[in-house]
């Protein structure tokens, strides 16, 4: 059935400008690296998508590799972005990225100029865009010079490709260094796309600090510890999570009895703040005005609204936040 969306849709999110420029990122937003392979369910794939525009959600974050296999996530994006979204195209972020394993031989991974860009050119064609608003190196490559990938990201955006450009998992140093080289170039820097939740915080050493200084926004990846930070994993490992699942990056050994213990404890303080553990996580990263958007993964609709609930309360008293440093030390 033809999709109209949620007229309403902008009174259910707040935006937060994205560094020193001229984009706001809806506080919570949606990628699609699980979920929308073609092992997937497509009808769900495409409610997923559509609770999060009717919610105000406007940014969606793909990559060439998503699926499995790599590059479905996307054709199945582009699909439904047909069918459903085509003519929301102007209220919508779209992004993608390339910089790990993605065809066979020297020129289908890491950040050299070839790799950027036709990997972008390919990411296009299956998306059926002719631009994305955001591509970024997903990773830094320790043997291209970074002028050389840095000057790809800029001469993507000269021809129209994409309208800014991010890098993913740089280190801090690396950041500063690439946005001296864009800087200089000129090239549309908008933000950063790190690794970062209650129980993953090497950002604090330094790279937020970072971001600020140059200006930038950061967007950050895995804010559930891919689910570990919700009530999922409370009592055993549900069969349909990811962490049951062959070939995920969550693993049954992660799930440890001290992991499942912090949880617990976790879970008692969410409660009393009247919120789901995985809204006071995400509220939690929130906190954090140099966090620009908290990029969620959901593997069903109700598990989006409920990541949207915690926009509803975003602020901690000192109190619960050393309780909440507590249980992660202990
Ligand atoms: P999360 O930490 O949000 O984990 C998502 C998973 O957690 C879901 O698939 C679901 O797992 C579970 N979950 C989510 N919400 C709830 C809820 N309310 N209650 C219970 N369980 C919940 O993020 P991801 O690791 O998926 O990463 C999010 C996005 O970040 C990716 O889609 C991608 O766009 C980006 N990313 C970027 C990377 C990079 O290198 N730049 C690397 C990794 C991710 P289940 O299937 O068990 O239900």
């Amino acid at each position: 059935k033809a999709y109209t969306a949620n007229t309403e849709r902008y009174e259910k999110m707040e935006y937060r400008r994205c560094g020193r420029s001229g984009i706001k990122l809806p506080l919570i937003s949606l990628g699609l690296w699980h979920n929308f392979g073609d092992n997937d369910d497509y009808a769900n794939a495409r409610g997923i998508l559509r609770t999060a525009f009717d919610n105000g959600i406007t940014h969606f974050d793909l990559a060439n590799n998503y699926g499995p296999p790599y590059g479905s996530a996307e054709k199945n994006f582009g699909k439904i972005f047909k069918e459903d979204f085509a003519r929301y195209r102007d209220e919508l972020i779209i992004s993608t990225k390339a910089g790990w394993d993605m065809w066979p031989g020297p020129y289908g991974n890491f950040g050299s100029r070839k790799y950027l860009i036709a990997s972008l050119d390919q990411s296009l064609k299956r998306m059926g865009l002719d631009y994305v608003d955001i591509f970024y190196h997903h990773r830094p490559d320790p043997e291209t010079p970074l002028e050389e990938t840095m000057g790809a990201l800029d001469q993507i955006v000269r021809q129209g490709k994409a309208l800014y450009v991010g890098i993913s998992q740089y280190s801090a140093e690396d950041t500063a260094k690439a946005a001296e080289i864009l800087r200089n170039q000129g090239t549309p820097f908008l933000l950063h796309q790190p690794r970062y939740n209650m129980m993953d915080r090497w950002v604090e050493d330094g790279l937020l600090d970072t971001l600020q200084k140059v200006g930038l926004g950061s967007i950050v990846f895995s804010p559930l510890e891919q689910g570990i930070l919700s009530s999922k994993y409370l009592n055993g490992i549900p069969e349909d999570s990811r962490a049951a699942t062959e070939g995920s990056y969550l693993d049954k050994s992660q799930i440890t009895e001290k992991v499942v213990r912090q949880v617990q404890h976790l879970n008692e303080i969410a409660k009393s703040r009247g919120q789901s553990l995985a809204q006071m996580a995400i509220a939690w990263l929130l906190k954090d005005k140099r966090v620009s958007s908290v990029l969620v993964g959901v593997s069903r609709p109700a598990q989006l609204k409920d990541n949207i609930g915690a926009i509803q309360n975003l602020d901690f008293r000192q109190e619960e936040l050393d309780k909440i440093e507590g249980i992660l030390k202990s």
